[in-house]
């Protein structure tokens, strides 16, 4: 059984701005909630861009699971160099229009919360995305996505859930 995700996203904001997600990224997203009991942890990255005048992010690519990522029940680590070549091949034929927003990984629980290992990641990788505007990060329950949008040099870090 797989939820719909498109209707059970839970959105962390620090302002008024729209997050449109593409069909295709929740499709991913779908196919690895890890509803079975050996389904290892998922994990990619996010590309998209923002708009604004709009107020409105766009995720519209992410990549999917690489066979030199490591992945395991509640752990993963994105060491596929396959991720960072698909954002640099992206941010170059879209003319800089499309890059990296984030990342997304799954959790084999319902209602998904950020772990500390988790918060502590996407502390890094905004620090080292300090030209990014906004940066999203994505994780796909099994009830329930969560996202939270940061606006990166604004202090807001300790203050998930
Ligand atoms: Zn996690």
């Amino acid at each position: 059984m797989t939820a719909d995700l498109k209707l059970n996203i839970k959105f962390i904001k620090n302002n008024n701005i729209d997050v449109i997600i593409a069909d295709e990224v929740l499709n991913i997203w779908r196919k690895y909630q890890q509803v079975d009991i050996k389904d290892n942890e998922a994990c990619g990255i996010l590309i998209g861009g923002y708009n604004e005048k709009q107020n409105k992010i766009f995720i519209d690519l992410c990549t999917e699971p690489q066979k030199s990522d490591l992945r395991k029940r509640t752990f993963f680590t994105l060491k596929d160099p396959f991720h960072q070549k698909r954002v640099n091949d992206i941010f170059i034929s879209s003319q800089q229009t499309q890059f990296y927003l984030g990342t997304w990984h799954s959790h084999p629980e319902n209602y998904p919360s950020p772990s500390g290992i988790d918060l502590q990641d996407w502390k890094k990788c905004i620090k080292r995305n300090s030209q990014n505007k906004f940066m999203v990060f994505a994780i796909i329950g099994l009830k329930e996505t969560f996202i939270k949008v940061y606006e990166v040099g604004k202090k807001q870090y300790d203050n998930t859930n």
